[in-house]
């Protein structure tokens, strides 16, 4: 049974997001999607929020599991005896970031980082657009699941 973690921040969920997890799903046999609780980071939406709209848009596929984390993805990793996380990448900026993490995390243990590009329809969409957007009382519907 292969399995993978999907780690982010999740605010909110796009499809961005939904698109790298069903691509996920023809690599693995379940993807887990983590929500990480950040302290240094101020989400738009509470913990539970996002990961209320994660369980809604994949209530149907129970390949799909939903938890939240604190701490190192690595760490989750060992708890969950899971040696695969999944990343999704936009363009260079994320390339460059993801591959600092990726190869951390590489050094620290033996979980390794596997990377999707990023569909070239939904390359453009971010979970901060999206909140710039909502903020702004815009249309958002076509963004998020
Ligand atoms: P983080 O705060 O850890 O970057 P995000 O929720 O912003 O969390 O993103 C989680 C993962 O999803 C990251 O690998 C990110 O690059 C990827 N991702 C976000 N938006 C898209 C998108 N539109 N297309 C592909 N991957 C995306």
């Amino acid at each position: 049974m292969k399995k993978a973690i999907f780690p982010g921040s999740f605010d909110p969920i796009t499809i961005g997001h939904v698109d790298i997890i069903n691509r996920g799903l023809h690599m693995f046999d379940e993807i887990i999607i983590a929500v990480g609780e950040n302290s240094s980071k101020t989400n738009m939406f509470s913990l539970e929020e996002r990961l209320k709209f994660i369980t809604t848009a994949f209530k149907d596929d129970s390949r799909i599991t939903v938890q939240s984390y604190q701490g190192l993805t690595v760490d989750l990793c060992d708890t969950l005896n899971v040696s695969v996380i999944l990343r999704g990448l936009r363009n260079t900026t994320d390339f460059e970031f993801e591959k600092s993490i990726a190869n951390v995390n590489q050094a620290m243990t033996n979980v390794e980082t596997v990377f999707l590009l990023s569909s070239p329809i939904t390359s453009h969409i971010s979970s901060s657009i999206v909140r710039e957007i909502i903020k702004n009382k815009g249309d958002y519907q076509n963004f998020v699941p």
